[in-house]
C-alpha cells in the first residue's frame, strides 16, 4: 500500500554530487601548484546528513554517501548518531550539536565523536571517558561572531586550558561555522576567517610546542578511510556549502558540504560544478472539478476566480510539509504545464487551477522536480514563499514515503 504523494530519492545523483564537490576540490587547490602539492591541499569532506538528511533518509542517504567515498559524516546529536549506526553506517560520525550532557553514554556505544564547544561539556565529556577509561577524540568548535555554540574567539586563554588539559579527551580537529557566508556583500565572513586563523594560533600556543601546529593550508596529514586514528596531528575546518563556493581559502583540512550534496546550491550563490537535485516529490490528482463564476474555492473562499475554471484536488497538504503560504504563490506541474496553487493549502490537500489544461484523476503531479520541459526546484519555491531550500527539503512530511532509486 502506498499513497500517492511519494518523494523520489535518486542516490546515485547524490553520489555523483558528491563525486563532482570531490572533483572541485582537487581542482581548484587552496595551496596550488604541482601534482603532489594538489594531492596534499586537496581537502577531505565531512558530508552533512544531520535533520534526516535533509529530509531525503538518513540511512539510505548515508551509506550512498560511504558507497561513494564518504569516510566522514555529520549529523546533530547523540540520537542522530545513533540512528545512523542503527542503519549500518561504519564512516567515523562527528556530532555537531550541543551534547545532552546528561546522556554521553550514546558517544561511547555508538562511536560517535563529539563537538565540544562549551566548558561545560568539555567537564561532563571528560567525566563520561574517565568513567568508560577510554581516550575520546573530539572536535572543538570556536564561535568566531556568529554567537551560538563554540567557545568565545576572544578569551580562549581563559577557557580552554582546563579542555586541553583534560586526560581522558584528545583534540582531533578545530573548528568555526561562518554565519554570513552566503551574503557576498557582509564583511563579517572574512572577519570570522581572521579571527579563527588567530583562535589557531593561540590554541597552539595553549597547547604548548610539544604538539604539532594547526595549519591553515590544508596540509595537515589525513588517515586514509577515517581520521580516528590516534597518531593524526588535529586537521582544521570551517566552510559550509556557501563558503566551500565562495571562497578556496577557508576550505583548510575538509570541507563541510550540506546542502550542496542535495543538489541544492545556497542562495543567492552560483556554481560551475554541476550538482542534480537528488529528491523529487510528486503526487497524482484525485479529483478534477468545475468552479462556477462568482463560487469560491477552499477555507476562507480566498480563490474567487471571475470565470469558470477547472480545479484539480492533489492529495498533499501542510502536514506533508507544503507550506500554507504556496496559495496564490507557488505551482505544480501537471501534463507538463504549470498549474497555480489556489484557494488554500490544507491539512491534507492542495488545489491547483487548471483551467483550460486536461487534467483528469489519476494524473501524474510534480510538486518538486522536472516534467515535460518545466522544472520546480526547491530554491524557486523558497523564493516564493521567503523561506530557504533548507527549510523546504527539512519539512517534506514524514507521512510521505522515500523511494530510493
Ligand atoms: C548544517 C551545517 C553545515 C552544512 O551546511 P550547508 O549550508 O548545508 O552546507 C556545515 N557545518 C555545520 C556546523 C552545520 O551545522
Amino acid at each position: 500500500m502506498i499513497r500517492p504523494t511519494v518523494a523520489r530519492v535518486d542516490l546515485n545523483a547524490l553520489k555523483s554530487n558528491y563525486r563532482r564537490i570531490v572533483d572541485h576540490l582537487s581542482a581548484e587547490p587552496a595551496g596550488g601548484g604541482t601534482a603532489d602539492e594538489k594531492m596534499i591541499h586537496t581537502p577531505g569532506v565531512i558530508a552533512v546528513v544531520k535533520a534526516n538528511a535533509y529530509g531525503h533518509g538518513a540511512g539510505q542517504v548515508a551509506r550512498a554517501l560511504e558507497d561513494a567515498g564518504a569516510d566522514l559524516l555529520a549529523c546533530a546529536d547523540i540520537e542522530e548518531g545513533a540512528a545512523l549506526r542503527d542503519a549500518g553506517v561504519r564512516a567515523e560520525i562527528l556530532v555537531f550539536g550541543a551534547l545532552s550532557v546528561s546522556d554521553l553514554d550514546g558517544l561511547f556505544d555508538c562511536r560517535l565523536t563529539p563537538t565540544i564547544s562549551t566548558p561545560g561539556a568539555a567537564r561532563a565529556v571528560q567525566a563520561a571517558a574517565q568513567k568508560y577509561k577510554q581516550t575520546l577524540r573530539y572536535h572543538l568548535k570556536i564561535d568566531t561572531g556568529m554567537n551560538r555554540l563554540g567557545f568565545r574567539f576572544d578569551n580562549l586563554r581563559r577557557t580552554l586550558p582546563e579542555l586541553i588539559a583534560s586526560p581522558n579527551l584528545e583534540l582531533a580537529a578545530v573548528y568555526t561555522h561562518f554565519a554570513t557566508a552566503d551574503d557576498p556583500e557582509s564583511p563579517l565572513f572574512e572577519q570570522q576567517r581572521v579571527r579563527f586563523e588567530r583562535a589557531l594560533k593561540e590554541i597552539d600556543e595553549i597547547r604548548g610546542p610539544q604538539h604539532p601546529s594547526l595549519r591553515t593550508d590544508g596540509s595537515t596529514p589525513r588517515a586514509p578511510g577515517g581520521s580516528t586514528r590516534p597518531d593524526r596531528p588535529p586537521y582544521v575546518h570551517a566552510a559550509n556549502s556557501a563558503a566551500l563556493l565562495r571562497d578556496a581559502h577557508v576550505w583548510y583540512d575538509r570541507v563541510r558540504p550540506g546542502l550542496l550534496l542535495y543538489g541544492v546550491v545556497p542562495p543567492p550563490l552560483a556554481t560551475s560544478v554541476s550538482l542534480e537535485p537528488v529528491i523529487t516529490l510528486g503526487s497524482r490528482v484525485v479529483a478534477v472539478k468545475g468552479v462556477r463564476p462568482d463560487e469560491g474555492v477552499g477555507y476562507g473562499i480566498k480563490f474567487k476566480p471571475a470565470q469558470a475554471t477547472s480545479i484539480a484536488i492533489v492529495p498533499a497538504g501542510y502536514a506533508d510539509g507544503l507550506d500554507l503560504r504556496l496559495a496564490g504563490r507557488g505551482a505544480v506541474l501537471i501534463r507538463g504545464r504549470r498549474a497555480p496553487i489556489v484557494g488554500s493549502v490544507c491539512m491534507d490537500m492542495l488545489i491547483a487551477d487548471v483551467t483550460g489544461l486536461e487534467v483528469s484523476p489519476g494524473d501524474e503531479v510534480v510538486i518538486i522536480g522536472p516534467q515535460g520541459n518545466d522544472r520546480i526546484d526547491v530554491r524557486e519555491m523558497a523564493g516564493q514563499i521567503g523561506t530557504i531550500p533548507y527549510e523546504i527539503l527539512c519539512r517534506i512530511g514524514s507521512r510521505i514515503e522515500r523511494l530510493y532509486m
